[in-house]
């Protein structure tokens, strides 16, 4: 807009995501573009640099940082592969000297997670986190609303996060998420982050101890999960996450005074919120026509908030922190449900 240069994002890893969510949504940016495109495979990245009609210096690999590091017209790096890749692919990017935006979860480690803030501080470039919900107008005005007191004193939040994708098990995009070693857990990192994500940011509080028990096992890694976070105010947030059931993505509040159900939660598109008062009828705050207007857009907000971030000197709502503090529950759950659901502080 008015002749100022767009932000100019670099996308890593040209999987189904990068594909087929990523690249088409920079058209829904105000202030970000596309400039290039870095995979392991050159002939992926020239295919996409011209699909998306990229200009010379767009198609790389991950052996080019040194031109990486010399093209100007890219200020960020998007990385877009599986989770225990995220720490190498970032601390590369911020030595490359650019901003990077990292796919959640942000890793499989608590220490990666220390590793990656720490490489950001050291080249003096922000790290945010892709999680598109929280750039979603409808979630937005959900968290505002119960800010404000919608629910009254909160009492329970539950979480699902289920999906059928175990028919796809061979397939590459599903192969390396049923191996802890590139996914750091199963259907609990993929799926249930947007629950334990949703949780925090739908209390407004982190938990203060967690419970799990793993419903079914896959591979290394929990097919399904479930578990109970614990808030110091005596409230408790119920969640659970699935590779091998029936489609369910579904947030619910409750307050001593009202209900917030929220359905789909976090879906990529027709995300839904209505307020219920005491079981009688049910108000519909958050309607269909506002959200399908804005829902499509969550990507364009997301990549707008790192350039808008760096120019305020503002934390976008998807910080680093934010990032770590859910691999940190990730992993609390995971160490509970091995122990039999023992209490993990
Ligand atoms: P895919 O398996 O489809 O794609 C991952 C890509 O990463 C590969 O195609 C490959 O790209 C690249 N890559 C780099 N190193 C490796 C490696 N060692 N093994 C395999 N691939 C590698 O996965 P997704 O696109 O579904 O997921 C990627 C990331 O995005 C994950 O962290 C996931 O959690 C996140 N995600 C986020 C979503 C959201 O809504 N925010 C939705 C879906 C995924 P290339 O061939 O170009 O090198």
């Amino acid at each position: 807009a008015n002749g100022k240069r767009k932000f100019g994002y670099a996308v890593l890893g040209l999987g189904k995501y990068a594909t087929e969510v990523i690249l088409p949504n920079f058209s829904t940016a105000e202030n970000s573009e596309l400039v290039a495109v870095i995979s392991g495979d050159k002939a992926k990245a020239e295919f996409y640099a011209r699909k998306y009609k990229l200009g010379p210096n767009s198609a790389y690999t991950y052996k080019d940082w040194a031109a990486i590091a010399r093209n100007p017209a890219i200020d960020a790096v998007y990385v877009i592969t599986p989770n225990a890749t995220h720490r190498h692919f970032t601390e590369a990017a911020f030595a490359a000297g650019k901003h990077v935006m990292c796919e959640k979860p942000m890793a499989t480690t608590v220490e990666d997670c220390d590793a990656m803030a720490a490489a950001a501080k050291k080249a003096g470039k922000q790290l945010m986190i892709g999680y598109r919900v929280h750039f979603d107008p409808m979630t937005r005005d959900v968290i505002a609303q119960l800010k404000a007191g919608q629910v009254g004193k909160l009492q329970l939040i539950q979480t699902a996060n289920l999906e059928n994708q175990l028919p796809d098990r061979d397939l590459p995009y599903l192969k390396w998420r049923l191996n802890r070693a590139m996914a750091g857990s199963g259907s609990l990192g993929d799926l249930g982050i947007y629950g334990i994500n949703a949780s925090r940011y739908l209390s407004n509080q982190d938990p203060i101890a967690v419970r799990a028990h793993e419903i079914m096992h896959v591979n290394d890694v929990d097919g399904a999960m479930s578990w109970t976070l614990y808030y110091a105010n005596g409230a408790v947030a119920e969640g659970a996450s699935s590779f091998g059931s029936a489609g369910c993505n579904r947030f619910a509040v409750i307050g001593d005074k009202n209900y917030v159900e929220i359905q789909p939660g976090s879906s990529y598109y027709n995300n839904q919120a209505r307020l219920f008062s005491n079981g009688h009828g049910n108000d519909h705050i958050f309607q269909q026509p506002y959200f399908q207007k804005f829902t499509a857009t969550q990507w364009g907000h997301q990549l707008d908030a790192l350039p808008a971030s760096i120019a305020s000197g503002k934390p976008s709502a998807a910080t680093w922190q934010e990032g770590r503090r859910d691999v940190q529950i990730i992993s609390a759950i995971v160490r509970s449900a091995g122990n039999n659901g023992e209490l993990v502080d």
